[in-house]
């Protein structure tokens, strides 16, 4: 089967949260066909609603958040519903949108595939104004972002806290 390059956005802001990220990332390399390629740094971010136009911003402790390449031969589908055996099994519970969460892993890109579907857009559709997605995606990938995207969430706060250490 061909191996795709995908993007996974790894994010948590509660518990353990850097701990969650890290072991996110070994999971991930550990699924069927699938291998760990490269991870970013991991960044601290402060909350932000997914929905620019809700009135409350999103509360809760800061986010730990990183980027993970990986190379799978698992449908975009199946990487899916892999990524969700993965939240759960870090205790993740749904209770209302943008809640704190203990894991958070959204596929960016998954090669070049255009998918919108009812469970599964791809590339992200908040990719482009979340820092906590552009910043980690540009230090592993540079040419996947551009100078005007990150200009254009220069104003989120994002601060470097470690390099990568899968
Ligand atoms: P968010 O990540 O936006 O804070 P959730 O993690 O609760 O919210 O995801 C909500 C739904 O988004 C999931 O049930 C999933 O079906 C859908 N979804 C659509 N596109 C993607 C994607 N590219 N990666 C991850 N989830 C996605
Ligand atoms: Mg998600």
């Amino acid at each position: 089967m061909a191996e795709v390059t995908a993007y996974i956005a790894i994010g948590a802001n509660l518990g353990e949260a850097q701990r969650s990220v890290q072991q996110a990332m070994q999971a991930l390399g550990q699924l069927p066909l699938t291998r760990l390629l490269a991870c970013s740094s991991l960044y601290r971010t402060a909350p932000i609603a997914s929905d620019p136009l809700q009135p409350q911003p999103a509360t809760g402790p800061d986010y730990i958040n990183a980027v993970a390449a990986i190379a799978t031969g698992l449908t975009a589908p199946d990487l899916l519903l892999h990524l969700q055996a993965l939240e759960l099994a870090a205790g993740r519970e749904r209770p209302y949108p943008d809640a704190p969460r203990t894991l958070d892993l959204d596929i960016l890109l998954y090669g070049s595939a255009q998918i919108n579907t009812a469970h599964l857009v791809i590339p992200h559709p908040r990719m482009a104004q979340r820092a906590f997605v552009l910043v980690p995606l540009a230090e592993m990938a540079p040419s996947l972002v551009s100078a005007a995207q990150l200009a254009a969430v220069a104003d989120q706060t994002i601060e470097k806290l470690l390099p990568a250490t899968p």
